[in-house]
């Protein structure tokens, strides 16, 4: 079975090697200084000269979770961008939490445009909470744009970055990003179950630091404390780090651009060729993790016969898009000749 899938995806051979050995032990010097260059490796690849970056056990929801609960109060309103399932859990949470909010909706399949900005600007937030992909609709927003927006309101930026991190642009310094959060399990093609946190230093000084905990496990400022002598609370997701020290040695020096570059290439490949199937996209502006395709009510059956015909996985949609859509992913250790096979999976469909 081949995944076109956003995570889990097809993981590289190298990764594999490291997920079938023997975890080591974790309380000590070797793990910590594992750990260090985990962090400092990360904060390089995310354009962060002078952050944090804390490593959490759990899918990237926690990592959500820990962002909103442990940064803002409840006179901190925030601004939730929501474009879809993703946007929807930034939602929950802040009901959860009880942060006051205020959300940007979306309709199905609408562009985010500077007006839809502009008629929040007279408003007072503390915050702006986005996905800056989309993974739900494949939208991927303009960062400049929210960007520009953020700064000129002097307002924070959170990025859920956790599908659009290797697959589109991304620095946090030059784009006045606060907290990035990423998880193991999309373009890094880890094992599912690591999260990450990578926080500017001055937004752990002034919001983090200062506010009283109200969570254990996902205590931001419990993983910040123990991450300066290279430790995690708890038992940390010791195996999944280890594929995540093995996979940044790949990722250094030009690893990283040469991986992106790859990404967009599959997306790009894959699109000039879907477009003489006579199959839909969307018209909103795509991230390189992967191509939602159109389809007038059949999704399912066809998921189905790439399936069972061509032991293809695509990502099927949830909710109204269930009929509608299939995602196809560009993440992970996939060539252009498996597009080729899927291309002629979707032809053989439309005979
Ligand atoms: C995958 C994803 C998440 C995290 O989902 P989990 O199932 O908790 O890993 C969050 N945001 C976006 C944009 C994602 O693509």
């Amino acid at each position: 079975m081949k995944l076109f899938t956003v995570g889990p995806v097809e993981m590289y051979p190298e990764t594999l090697q490291v997920s079938g050995t023997q975890l080591p032990y974790f309380r000590n010097d070797e793990f910590s200084s594992i750990m260090k260059e985990n962090e400092q490796q990360l904060l390089t690849l995310c354009g962060c000269r002078k952050g944090r970056a804390l490593f959490l056990c759990g899918s990237g929801s926690a990592a959500m979770e820990a962002v909103v609960a442990c940064s803002f109060r409840r006179q901190d309103k925030v601004l939730i961008l929501r474009g879809g399932s993703f946007g929807e859990r930034f939602v929950q949470l802040c009901r959860i939490y009880g942060i006051p909010y205020d959300e940007l909706c979306l309709q199905e399949l609408e562009a985010l445009r500077k007006e839809h900005l502009d008629a929040f600007f007279q408003n007072e937030y503390c915050a702006l909470l986005v996905n800056l992909h989309e993974t739900s609709t494949g939208q991927l927003y303009d960062i400049q744009l929210l960007s520009a927006f953020t700064k000129a309101k002097n307002m924070y930026l959170i990025v859920d970055a956790i599908s659009s991190f290797m697959a589109d642009p991304l620095d946090m310094d030059q784009m006045g990003i606060d907290v990035l959060i990423l998880s193991s399990q999309k373009a890094l093609a880890l094992s599912c179950g690591l999260s990450m946190v990578v926080l500017q230093e001055s937004f752990y000084r002034d919001m983090v630091e200062p506010k009283d905990d109200i969570c254990l496990y996902l205590s931001l400022k419990e993983h910040a404390r123990n991450m300066e002598r290279g430790q995690t609370p708890n038992t940390p997701a010791v195996g999944i780090l280890m594929e995540l020290h093995e996979r940044l040695q790949h990722l250094q020096g030009d690893g990283f651009v040469l991986e992106q570059q790859r990404i967009a290439t599959r997306a790009a490949y894959f699109r000039s060729r879907v477009q003489k199937l006579e199959i839909q996209l969307p018209h909103f502006p795509l991230s390189n993790a992967l191509t939602p395709l159109l389809f007038d009510g059949d999704a399912q059956k066809v998921y189905q016969f790439l399936k069972k015909n061509y032991a293809i996985t695509l990502t099927p949609s949830g909710g109204a898009m269930r009929e509608r859509m299939l995602r196809v992913g560009h993440l992970g250790n996939l060539k252009l000749c498996d597009y080729s096979a899927l291309c002629d999976g979707l032809r053989e469909y439309g005979k």
